[in-house]
């Protein structure tokens, strides 16, 4: 309970220092601008929206070759847009830039602009930010590009190749001088297939091995929060921690009294506390505190989850979409649904995982959801889980990415 103070303390800290921020810069005469820009993946045609939040007519539209997954990376200043089923991903300068100053930070703002080059390669999909650089796993070619997410933010494309093993539906984590990366089973697979992960390792930048495996049967979803990163694995969560020159991992299993066969599949890391909400099984949530007891808290759900989300500024909280069309707000301190709002018609969870369902994001104190039957983007507001208004996007809006934030203007 005291990390959780203490967390909560930083907060308040933060707000104080923030706001003293605008105070010092009013006087200076200095403007402070809030700009939220949405970018939008349809469903079918190949092609990204992206609109101002507040003002939706500013609005462009970026070509892609198939369905985008978007990712905002690089402080929001580049969209990735991951094209598995078409073997590509697209770079978007989103135009707008965070600098932080340290007791302020800065806005800069341009129209988003496509950057010219494309990465090609067999099946990208999963995509992370960490430590300044990009991974981007390629899972029907074995490798994972590594791009310097500052070049990339100046709309240089300088990928790196990291060689893995088999090829695999994995993840690479770029982690200083070392790559920690998912590590597919030497067992043949079926022509087509592609071999379960069984753990992860620590490796080089050029692919040789540098640690001894770590079982995690299963290995999907991956998040960091405080000194941690975790993998949801069949056995529990795979927890890594820095100590000393080199990683450490600990395997949480799930708790007896958790419902037996259901894992964690997708995991999500809170930035202010040290903490994570992944998903457990198809109607569970679980709270993890990586460091102190109880590790993990179970929430169920009344229905099937669609998507969830993290809500930055309060870090506390978390909001996950239900089959039902039921938006909730989890308080992850008591591990607890505190809140409900019934904010689209039902999506039901039966059938394909890629049929058109609603995408959740955050946009300071909105939540913006994608509802692709209703051709919407819905605002929702955190305070209470209504409607702020709708805006409408042509086709099927599905995978939703946000860039912006609050800044001065120079
Ligand atoms: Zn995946």
């Amino acid at each position: 309970m005291l990390r959780h103070l203490s967390g909560a303390s930083v907060i308040a800290l933060c707000l104080a220092t923030a706001a003293a921020a605008q105070e010092a810069h009013d006087h200076a005469g200095e403007e402070s601008v809030t700009l939220y820009r949405v970018f939008v993946g349809d469903h079918e045609a190949p092609r990204v929206t992206a609109l101002d939040l507040a003002d939706p007519a500013n609005r462009w539209t970026f070509g892609t070759k198939g369905q985008a997954k978007l990712y905002s990376e690089a402080d929001g200043a580049v969209i990735v847009a991951a094209q598995s089923f078409d073997d590509q991903v697209n770079f978007i300068a989103s135009g707008v830039s965070l600098h932080d100053h340290g007791e302020h930070q800065d806005i800069e703002i341009a129209d988003p602009e496509a950057i010219a080059v494309v990465l090609e390669g067999p099946r990208p999909f999963h995509v992370l930010g960490h430590d300044g650089k990009l991974a981007i796993n390629f899972d029907a070619g074995g490798y994972a590009e590594i791009l310097d997410e500052h070049a990339l933010s100046e709309g240089r494309v300088e990928a790196v190749r990291f060689p893995q093993a088999h090829a695999h539906h994995g993840v690479v984590v770029p982690m200083g001088d070392i790559r920690i990366s998912s590590v597919a089973s030497e067992e043949p697979v079926e022509a087509g297939t592609l071999p379960p992960r069984v753990g992860a390792q620590v490796f080089a930048p050029d692919g040789e091995p540098a640690g001894e495996l770590a079982t995690c049967s299963g290995l999907h979803g991956e998040a960091f929060s405080g000194a941690y990163l975790v993998f949801g694995c069949d056995e529990g969560v795979l927890t890594v921690i820095e100590e000393g020159d080199a990683p450490v991992f600990r395997m949480l299993p799930y708790p007896a009294d958790f419902p037996k066969g259901e894992t964690t599949g997708t995991l999500l890391g809170v930035s202010a506390v040290q903490m994570f909400l992944g998903n457990h099984g198809k109607t569970g949530l679980v709270v993890i505190d990586p460091a102190g007891e109880p590790h993990m808290r179970r929430i169920e759900l009344p229905f099937r989850r669609v998507d969830f989300v993290l809500d930055p500024a309060r870090p506390a909280h978390g909001y996950v979409l239900t089959e039902d069309g039921t938006l909730h707000r989890v308080n992850m301190l008591n591990a607890e649904i505190e809140a409900s709002a019934r904010v689209t018609e039902h999506y039901s969870m039966d059938g394909d995982w890629n049929l058109p369902r609603p995408r959740l994001a955050m946009a300071g104190d909105e939540i913006v959801m994608t509802d692709p039957n209703a051709g919407l983007v819905r605002r929702i507001a955190t305070a209470d889980m209504s409607e702020l208004g709708t805006i409408p996007v042509e086709g099927k809006p599905y995978n939703i990415a946000v860039a912006g934030g609050t800044g001065v203007v120079e």
